[in-house]
């Protein structure tokens, strides 16, 4: 699992991979139980907090499954929405619809605390399944109204959206290790085809 968005919201949606264009071809949420394993990894919720997320959907399956089923449509519109963004579309109106009802979900369910001289949103009810979602959606709703959008981009080998944070804004990929990696061993086994085909040809 590679965290690689630099935005939670944008990992969030990266939990699907695929090629850049096209439908995903892999996901890693397959059930309830999967969105707390990723929450819980990616540091939005402590050991504790997951314990009880977990215990309260395997006593309520049929709760777990709707939370699980919420997961999935609030990636799709974040996915739709950022995805857009990044190749310099413009949203439709029933997606942004959509997207602030889940940002007033978000926001009903949180409370502001003091925090570093400053205060933040804070959502520490655990007893309600979609409650992970609510950081994630509210990290999306603040990342599209105050950016930097500038910065989104899809990464040019899969999936993977990702706040390019480079200083002259040249990442290509959602990281070298991988896309990167596979994009240079692909121009050097073309640059070595047609170096042999040259060689046949003189
Ligand atoms: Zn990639």
């Amino acid at each position: 699992m590679r965290i690689v968005g630099g935005n939670l919201a944008l990992d969030f949606v990266n939990t699907r991979s695929g090629p850049p264009d096209g439908p995903p071809d892999d996901d890693i949420l397959h059930r309830y139980d999967d969105v707390i394993a990723w929450a819980r990894w990616i540091g939005l919720l402590t050991d504790t907090a997951a314990a009880q997320l977990r215990r309260q959907g395997q006593a309520d399956a049929i709760a777990a499954q709707a939370a699980y089923r919420r997961a999935l449509d609030v990636r799709d519109r974040l996915d739709e929405l950022f995805r857009s963004v990044a190749t310099g579309h413009t949203p439709t109106g029933r997606l942004l619809a959509a997207f602030r009802d889940d940002a007033a979900e978000a926001l009903a369910h949180a409370e502001i605390r003091a925090d570093d001289g400053g205060f933040r949103w804070h959502w520490a009810d655990h007893r309600d399944l979609r409650q992970p979602l609510w950081p994630i959606v509210h990290t999306a709703a603040t990342l599209l109204t105050t950016g930097p959008l500038d910065r989104l981009k899809g990464c040019a080998g899969c999936r993977f959206l990702f706040l390019d944070e480079s200083k002259n804004r040249s990442r290509r990929w959602c990281s070298m290790e991988d896309c990167g990696t596979a994009a240079k061993i692909h121009r050097y086994v073309a640059r070595r085809a047609s170096a042999r085909a040259r060689t046949a040809a003189s």
